[in-house]
C-alpha cells in the first residue's frame, strides 16, 4: 500500500502584496520550525498571487524555510500573444512546485470550462508542475444531482486527456462550502473523495489512484481539520480564509497532534 503524505495547501487568492507574503512565509517558517514540524510528515504549500512568487521563492530559498509554493493559475499556452496570461514555463523557472487549476472562482469569474481546465492541466504537466485540479458542485447541483456527479464528471474530463503517469493532486471543493463557514461533513467529504479516487482508478489505473492525493476544501479550520483527516480518502486540505492567519494555519498543519483528541 502506497503511503500518501498528507498535504495542507493555503490558497491566498487575491490577498497579500509581495511584502506581506515575505513576512508571512518567514513567520510561518519560524512557527512551524518551533513546533518541530517536518514536511515528511505533512507537506505544506502556499499559493500566493503571481506578483509575489519571486519574493516568496527567494525568501524560502535564502531562509531555508521548509515550505513549498505554487501559483493560483496558468495559461494553457507556452508563450505568444496572450496579454495578461502567465506561462507554465515561467512558473517552472520560479521553482513553483504546484499550480491550482479550475478553482470554482475561476470557473465562475472567468467562465473556465472543463475544456479550459483540461488544457491548463496538460500545460502544467508539460512544464513539470503538479496541477491541483479543483472540482466541486454548487448547491443547485447538489440538489439536482447529489454531491458526487458533477465533481466526478469534471475530473473525468481532465483525466481522459492525461498521460497515465502524470502526478496530480485533486481538490474536492463543494462550491457552497467555500468561504461560507459551512463545511461539508467529514462523511460527505469522504464519500466524494472516494468517488473521485474510484474515477482515477477507472481512467488511469489502480496504482495512480492509490498514489494520488485527494484533498477536501471548503471552510476548513483548525477546529474541524482533524475530523476530515480521519477519513481514509481525504489526504489533506485546500484552505482559503484560514490559510492567511498564521496561528490558524499552523494549527491546521499540525493536525496530527490533535487528530485523536477532537
Ligand atoms: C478555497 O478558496 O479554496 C477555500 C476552500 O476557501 P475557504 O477555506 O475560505 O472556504
Amino acid at each position: 500500500m502506497v503511503k500518501r503524505t498528507p498535504l495542507i495547501a493555503g490558497n491566498w487568492k487575491m490577498n497579500f502584496d509581495h511584502l506581506r507574503s515575505i513576512a508571512f512565509v518567514q513567520k510561518l517558517g519560524w512557527t512551524l520550525k518551533d513546533a518541530k514540524h517536518s514536511s515528511a510528515e505533512v507537506e505544506v504549500v502556499v499559493f500566493p498571487p503571481f506578483t509575489d512568487l519571486r519574493s516568496v521563492q527567494t525568501t524560502i530559498s535564502s531562509d531555508k524555510i521548509d515550505l513549498r509554493f505554487g501559483a493560483q493559475d496558468l495559461s494553457p499556452f507556452d508563450s505568444g500573444a496572450h496579454t495578461g496570461d502567465i506561462s507554465g514555463e515561467f512558473l517552472a523557472k520560479l521553482e513553483c512546485s504546484y499550480v491550482i487549476i479550475g478553482h470554482s472562482e475561476r470557473r465562475q469569474d472567468h467562465h473556465e470550462t472543463d475544456e479550459v481546465v483540461t488544457a491548463k492541466t496538460l500545460a502544467a504537466v508539460k512544464h513539470g508542475l503538479v496541477p491541483v485540479i479543483c472540482v466541486g458542485e454548487t448547491s443547485e447541483d447538489l440538489e439536482k444531482f447529489g454531491a458526487a456527479a458533477v465533481p466526478v464528471g469534471q475530473l473525468r474530463h481532465v483525466l481522459e486527456a492525461l498521460p497515465a503517469d502524470a502526478e496530480i493532486v485533486v481538490a474536492y471543493e463543494p462550491v457552497w462550502a467555500i468561504g461560507s463557514g459551512q463545511a461539508a461533513t467529514p462523511q460527505q467529504a469522504q464519500d466524494v473523495c472516494a468517488a473521485l479516487r474510484a474515477t482515477i482508478a477507472e481512467v488511469l489505473g489502480a496504482d495512480q489512484a492509490a498514489a494520488t492525493r485527494v484533498l477536501y476544501g471548503g471552510s476548513v479550520k483548525a477546529q474541524n481539520i482533524a475530523t476530515f483527516m480521519r477519513e481514509p480518502d481525504v489526504d489533506g486540505a485546500l484552505v482559503g480564509g484560514a490559510s492567511m492567519d498564521i496561528d490558524e494555519f499552523s494549527a491546521i498543519v499540525r493536525f496530527p497532534q490533535h487528530v485523536t483528541t477532537v
